[in-house]
C-alpha cells in the first residue's frame, strides 16, 4: 500500500511544528528539569485542536482522523516529549467515551477536554497487573444503588491532573477478561485519592500516579458500554493506541535526529565541523533512514486503523509500535554520541531525547508483548 501525506496533513504538520518551535522547545529543559506539567501549554494547544485532536466537531473537538492525529502526535514529541506527552495525552480513554459511552458523557466531558480546560486518565494497570491486564483486582460490587468501586491503579497518565477517568474493574471477578467493566469515574469522588510519582526517567513534564480507589460509589449510569465487556472494548483500542505510541517514538527519534544535525554543524574538531568527519555523516544518514522507516511503518499503520481493517491494523499497529520504540533509543543513543561529552549532560537536549524515547518500548504493551501479538498473527 502506497502512502502519501495530503496536502491537508501536511498543513497540520507544518502547524503543529510551528506550536513546537515556539511554545515548546524554548522552555522544555526548564520543565524537565523541574518536573512541571504545563498546563498553560495544553490550554493554548487546545487553541489550535492539538489536544485530542480526535473529538468530534459536535464535542467541540477537530474530528481529525488518524493519519492527522498521528501527525500531532509525532511534531508534538519531536518538540519535546516530555511536554509533548501532556500535550497528547490529555484525552487519555477518550476513545472509550467516544465508542461506548453514553450521550451524557459525551456532552459532559469530551468539549472540556477538546478546549484543554481539563484531561482525562484511562486507569487499567495495576501494581500486580500491568502486561495481563485480564488479571486486574479492581473490584467493582453491585448493590441497590449502583457499583462500589476498590482496588489500587498504577503507573496513570494524568492521575493527579485529570478531572475524569476512566477505571477498568472487575465485575465478575472469577472470568478473568470475561469479566471486567469500563466505568466513567470523576476524579473528585469521595473514595479516590492519587499520589504522583515524582521520580520518572523521562517524560517527566508529563503527570503520572497512583490512585487508590476505597469504597467509590459510582451509579449504574456510569458503566461505559456494556457490564461485563469492557476487555473487549478496549480491544477495540489497541491499534490506534499502539499507533499513537509509534508516533511518539517517530517524534522523539526526529528531535533526536534534529539535535545531532545541528551540533554536528556547530562543533569543530581538527580544525572542521564534525559533521565533515565521514562517521558522523554515516551516523546521521543512519539515523535518517532508521527514522524515516519506523514513520513510513507507522503512518501505513494509522492508514489500516482508520480503514478499520481490523486485523492488519492490530498487526501493523503492533509492528510499528515495537520498531518505532527500539528504533527511537538507537537514535536517540547515537545523537548522544555525535554529541560527545555535551551529549551526556543537560546543557543540549540529546540526552533528554534518550531518556524520554525509553518509555515507548514499555507501556501500551511492551516489545515482549508486541512480539507476542505479531507471532500469534503470523502462527
Ligand atoms: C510513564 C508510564 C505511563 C503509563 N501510563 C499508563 C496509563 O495511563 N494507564 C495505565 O493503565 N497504565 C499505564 N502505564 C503502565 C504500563 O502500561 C505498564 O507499565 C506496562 O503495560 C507493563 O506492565 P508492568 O509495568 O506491570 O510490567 P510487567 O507486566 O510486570 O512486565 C515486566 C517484564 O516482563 C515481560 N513480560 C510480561 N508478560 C510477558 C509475556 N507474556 N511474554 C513475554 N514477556 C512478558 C514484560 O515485557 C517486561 O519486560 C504507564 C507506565 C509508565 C511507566
Amino acid at each position: 500500500m502506497a502512502f502519501a501525506l495530503s496536502d491537508e496533513h501536511r498543513a497540520i504538520r507544518d502547524a503543529v511544528r510551528e506550536f513546537g518551535e515556539n511554545e515548546i522547545k524554548p522552555v522544555a529543559e526548564e520543565y524537565d528539569r523541574e518536573g512541571t506539567y504545563p498546563e498553560e501549554i495544553r490550554k493554548e494547544a487546545a487553541k489550535y485542536d492539538f489536544v485530542a485532536p480526535g473529538i468530534p466537531l459536535e464535542y467541540d473537538g477537530a474530528g481529525m482522523d488518524k493519519i492527522s492525529s498521528t501527525v500531532v502526535t509525532e511534531e508534538l514529541w519531536r518538540a519535546d516529549p516530555g511536554i509533548g506527552s501532556a500535550v497528547g495525552s490529555a484525552g487519555f480513554g477518550t476513545n472509550m467515551i467516544m465508542e461506548f459511552g453514553d450521550e451524557w458523557m459525551k456532552e459532559e466531558w469530551l468539549p472540556k477536554i477538546a478546549n484543554g480546560e481539563t484531561a482525562s486518565c484511562s486507569m487499567i494497570s495495576e501494581p500486580a497487573h500491568g502486561s495481563n491486564v485480564a488479571g486486574i483486582e479492581t473490584i467493582a460490587e453491585k448493590d441497590d444503588d449502583g457499583y462500589v468501586l476498590n482496588g489500587n491503579k498504577m503507573w496513570i497518565t494524568n492521575g493527579t491532573v485529570a478531572d475524569v477517568g476512566v477505571l477498568m474493574a472487575k465485575t465478575s471477578p472469577d472470568e478473568g477478561h470475561r469479566g471486567i467493566t469500563a466505568f466513567l469515574v470523576e476524579m473528585d469522588t469521595d473514595g479516590i485519592s492519587t499520589e504522583k510519582i515524582e521520580n520518572k526517567l523521562g517524560i517527566r513534564a508529563s503527570d503520572l500516579a497512583e490512585v487508590v480507589v476505597d469504597d467509590v460509589r459510582v451509579s449504574e449510569d456510569n458503566v461505559i458500554g456494556e457490564v461485563d465487556k469492557g476487555f473487549y472494548q478496549l480491544m477495540e483500542f489497541f491499534a490506534s493506541g499502539r499507533t499513537s505510541v509509534a508516533a511518539q517514538a517517530v517524534g522523539a527519534a526526529q528531535g533526536a535526529l534534529d539535535a545531532a544535525i545541528d551540533y554536528a554543524g556547530e562543533r569543530e574538531q581538527f580544525g572542521q565541523k564534525i559533521k565533515e568527519f565521514q562517521a558522523i555523516e554515516h551516523k546521521l544518514a543512519e539515523m535518517a533512514t532508521r527514522v524515516e522507516a519506523a514513520r513510513s511503518l507507522t503512518y501505513r499503520a494509522a492508514t489500516e486503523v482508520e480503514q478499520n481493517n481490523q486485523d492488519v491494523a492490530a498487526q501493523f499497529s503492533s509492528m510499528a509500535k515495537l520498531f518505532a520504540s527500539e528504533i527511537a533509543v538507537e537514535v536517540a543513543d547515537e545523537g548522544i554520541q555525535v554529541h560527545g561529552g555535551s551529549g551526556y549532560v543537560t546543557d543540549y537536549p540529546a540526552e533528554r531525547y534518550y531518556r524520554d524515547a525509553r518509555i515507548t518500548k514499555i507501556y501500551e504493551g511492551t516489545s515482549e508483548i508486541q512480539k507476542n501479538i505479531i507471532a500469534d498473527q503470523l502462527l
